[in-house]
């Protein structure tokens, strides 16, 4: 028998198990361990709340935790009711699936204002993560600057933008759709420090933008190359392209504008104790495609400035970290000997939900290889029977499968009307169901 803990329960952690599972039966017993009570990592608190159908792949985790091998093992976090160390003596090998949780700071003056956002928190916030549920961010200016130009930007912007009935069918949380409702932005500028063939953001998300309800896009037909210059685009990147030139072709006047401002970055917030403005300045882009600065500035109005620049993955003490990639240090996957790591925690933060698939894959032939591949001998390793002693032992109250169903089902009776679920924010309301 082998023994693997996953730490963290988002899509690198349920595809590593379910390639395991696959590829070694019942001769392999698999802890998912996360701090949180609630499962699946960015598909409930990251993936955008009116992209229900990509949420929809939490089924197939599902279907692996329903089985014997895997079990969940939530609210126990590993660093502070559990060290890895400790991990690593009980288990053959350890992955961390930890994702990148932390925003990638923004580091001009007045970055530290109120009202300056990092998108981890804010999509944290309208996704009713818990370390989020309070932030109240500032909506009541005209004015919301969104940094960056990859899909996170466009979930942001896309979120600010949205009516309440364009949010039926959901799982916004209520707290945000409130405040929404109430928003006083009507201009969205989204700063993208390089052009229209630099951007990192995928067609479908893109295209949306011209379907809402009472915002549209603009783009200045000035910042495109040539047209032939599309052709050289890889498909997907053409698409996206071809919206852009589609929306700065045919303005569309609604009450809320979403302005496409590339080769801008932001070199200053000001504001008196609050953000108030973006002093911005004009960029253009050098031989080898990078953005330098023109010493042209200008002023952005905004209270609201949100950062979509990236994320990083935590450092945890004592295990290797690249700090220039925010990432843990690795070769293919593997830290240390029995120690692992997936997904954005491996790679960093780049690629869709379905690219966390052949990673998983891989680190779980990785992990059977290093193991003995066939001729594996059992290590004496207890795995989650010594697991359960340190949790008794400590008296952690942990969160399993059985006990994530009741608290999905009492999100799911909840809910509003049309939306799938009404999300807890709180973990001492999550661990009270559990009791019931
Ligand atoms: P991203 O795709 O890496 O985009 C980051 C953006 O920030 C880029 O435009 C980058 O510009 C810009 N940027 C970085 N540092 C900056 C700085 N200091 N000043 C100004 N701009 C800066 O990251 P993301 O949007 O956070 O998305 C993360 C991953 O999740 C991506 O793979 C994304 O596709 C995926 N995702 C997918 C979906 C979906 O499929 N619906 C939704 C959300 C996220 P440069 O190019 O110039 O560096």
């Amino acid at each position: 028998m082998r023994h693997v803990a996953i730490i963290g329960s988002g899509p690198a952690g349920y595809y590593t198990a379910e390639s395991l599972q696959k590829a070694l039966g019942d001769a392999v017993r698999i802890d998912i361990i996360d701090r949180l009570p609630a499962p699946f990592g960015l598909i409930r608190s990251g993936v955008a709340p009116d992209h229900q159908s990509i949420k929809a792949v939490s089924r197939r985790y599902e279907a692996v935790n329903l089985t014997e091998n895997v079990r969940f093992v939530g609210n126990m976090s590993v660093g502070k009711d559990v060290a890895i160390d400790e991990l690593m003596a009980i288990y053959d090998a350890v992955v961390l699936a930890t994702g990148a949780p932390n925003d990638r700071p923004m580091e001009i003056a007045g970055a530290d204002l109120p009202g300056v956002i990092g998108s981890a928190a804010f999509v944290g916030w309208y996704n009713g993560h818990p370390d989020y549920a309070a932030l109240a961010p500032p909506l009541d200016s005209g004015g919301a600057v969104v940094v960056g130009n990859g899909n996170v930007a466009l979930d942001v912007a896309r979120i600010l933008s949205k009516t309440r009935a364009e949010f039926t069918g959901s799982d916004i949380v209520a707290h945000a759709l409130d405040t929404l409702d109430h928003s006083r932005i009507r201009s969205i500028t989204l700063l993208g420090r390089r052009g229209p063939h630099q951007i990192a953001m995928t067609p479908k998300e893109l295209g949306e933008l011209g379907h809402l309800e009472r915002a549209a896009p603009r783009v200045d037909p000035a910042d495109f190359p040539d047209i032939a210059a599309d052709a050289l685009l890889e498909p997907g990147m053409r698409k996206s392209v071809t919206h852009l030139r589609e929306f700065a072709a045919n303005p569309v006047a609604k009450p809320v504008t979403i302005e496409f401002d590339f080769f801008s970055r932001p070199v200053a917030v000001e504001g008196d104790g609050r953000a108030e403005r973006v002093i911005v300045e004009r960029t253009r882009l050098d031989d080898e495609l990078r953005s330098v600065g023109t010493g042209e500035h200008y002023v952005v109005p905004a209270g609201l400035v949100v950062t979509c620049i990236g994320y990083q993955t935590p450092p945890i003490p004592g295990v290797p970290y690249e700090h220039g990639r925010g990432r843990f240090a690795n070769a293919d996957g593997m830290i240390l000997p029995g120690l692992y790591c997936v997904g954005w925690a491996r790679r960093g933060p780049t690629g869709t939900i379905g690219t966390n698939k052949p990673d998983g894959a891989m680190i779980a032939e990785r992990i059977i290889a290093d193991s003995g591949g066939e001729g594996f001998t059992p290590s004496g390793k207890r795995g989650r029977q010594a697991l359960d002693d340190i949790i008794a032992a400590r008296a952690i109250d942990i969160v399993t499968f059985r006990d994530w169903q009741k608290i999905d089902a009492a999100e799911i009776a909840a809910a509003r009307m049309g939306a799938p679920r009404e999300k807890f924010v709180g973990i001492d309301a999550m661990l009270d169901v559990k009791l019931r």
